[in-house]
């Protein structure tokens, strides 16, 4: 058996502890499937580069849907709860593809609706 200690010094501990904290982002992408919606913080529309660029709001009745008039559905039936990048099929609050690590409002809308198969 070896002699050796585990650990020949504080500055081999920090480095172990500090191995252990850059695993932790590692470990949560490996169990982002896991994560419930209602678990990731909602986008704020008036903060947020994408939902500013993509015009994204928590209520597509305040949207301008009417106005972009996206192909698939008619405009006042378009909402985050029915288009191809919503990752839910249930919930209020749901995670949206193109707002990863955050979460939509199933009545949501943005300018990248697009229709759900
Ligand atoms: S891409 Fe679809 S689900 Fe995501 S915010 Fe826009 S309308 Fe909602």
């Amino acid at each position: 058996m070896s002699d050796k200690p585990i650990c020949k010094s504080r500055r081999d501990a920090m480095k172990m502890m500090l191995g252990g904290f850059a695993a932790i982002p590692v470990i949560n992408l490996v169990g982002l499937g896991n994560v419930q919606a209602s678990d990731l913080p909602p986008v704020d529309p008036a903060t947020n580069p994408i939902a500013i660029a993509l015009k994204y709001v928590h209520d597509a009745t305040e949207s301008e849907r009417e106005s972009y008039n996206r192909p698939g559905a008619p405009a006042n039936e378009q909402t985050c709860a029915n288009c191809a990048f919503d990752m839910a099929s249930e919930g209020e609050w749901r995670p949206c593809s193109l707002f990863p690590g955050m979460a939509i409002h199933e009545n949501g809308w943005c300018t990248s609706w697009a229709l759900k198969s």
